[in-house]
């Protein structure tokens, strides 16, 4: 059984002080045993967080590392000072990364692979733009993202890692993807996954899907056979999150 992750995406929002503030109004009221919860603050926020859910059963994750442990890399994080700090999991490969500051399907095999070495669970995000969905080359694109992200992972880590497909035309657009386009492509990646390896690797993968995820769709995602959890952008931001992380299942 694949155990359903819900990842909270805070992007650029909340200071420290902020993040304290809101993992103290909501950490009594998330009591989900049967989920693994993970916020992902900005970095600058990531100590206040981690001393924030001391004794409650959250987790919080970096939204991005480099794949070198030191060096001239200025401005960069490196997954040695995270794993310092206590952080198990990291996003790599947002679609912000890769249209803003230019992150490369490269990038994001070096920093999968990096994220393993580290024994940091990584969650890989795919996804098309909404061209490519009209030129009908969603699946193909997305083979090639799977194929270069997975590039020297052994088989025996495959299961460690998670996949997020996030469509482009999703994310902070508020129209989200239905249910039954994410189960298709999530299916479609468990697929690819298993022409990489084999069934029972890609059976054993956490598949999520994120795009304007909020309380009032979250349940019709969860309840898809190939959707193992969500990222959570703009609603994990506020109280919604926790009508997300406490719906009835
Ligand atoms: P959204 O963001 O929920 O605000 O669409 C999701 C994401 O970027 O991961």
């Amino acid at each position: 059984m694949r155990k359903i992750l819900i990842a909270g995406n805070w992007k650029m929002n909340k200071t420290p002080k902020e993040t304290v503030e809101f993992i103290n109004a909501i950490k009594g009221r998330i009591n989900r045993e049967d989920l693994e919860v993970v916020m992902f603050p900005p970095f600058l926020s990531l100590t206040s967080a981690l001393e924030a859910i001391e004794d409650t059963n959250l987790f919080i994750g970096a939204q991005n590392m480099y794949y070198e442990d030191n060096g001239a890399y200025t401005g960069e994080i490196s997954p040695k000072m995270l794993t310092e700090i206590g952080i198990k999991y990291v996003i790599i490969g947002h679609s912000e990364r890769r249209s803003i500051f230019k992150e490369t399907n490269e990038m994001v095999n070096l920093k999968l692979l990096k994220a393993l070495e580290h024994n940091i669970t990584p969650i890989v995000c795919v996804g098309e733009s909404l061209k490519q969905r009209e030129e009908l080359v969603t699946i193909d694109f997305i083979r090639m993202q799977i194929k270069i992200a997975f590039k020297n992972v052994p088989r025996e880590d495959v299961k460690k890692v998670v996949v997020a497909y996030e469509p482009l035309w999703a994310i902070g657009t508020g129209r989200n993807a239905s249910k039954t386009t994410a189960e298709e492509v999530c299916k479609a990646i468990r697929g690819l996954i298993a022409d990489l390896y084999d069934e029972d690797t890609s059976e054993s993968v956490r598949i999520l899907y994120g795009g304007s995820v909020k309380s009032s769709n979250v349940k019709e995602y969860f309840s898809q056979p190939n959707i193992d959890g969500g990222i959570i952008g703009g609603a994990s931001l506020n109280e919604d999150f926790i009508n997300i992380v406490n719906f009835d299942i």
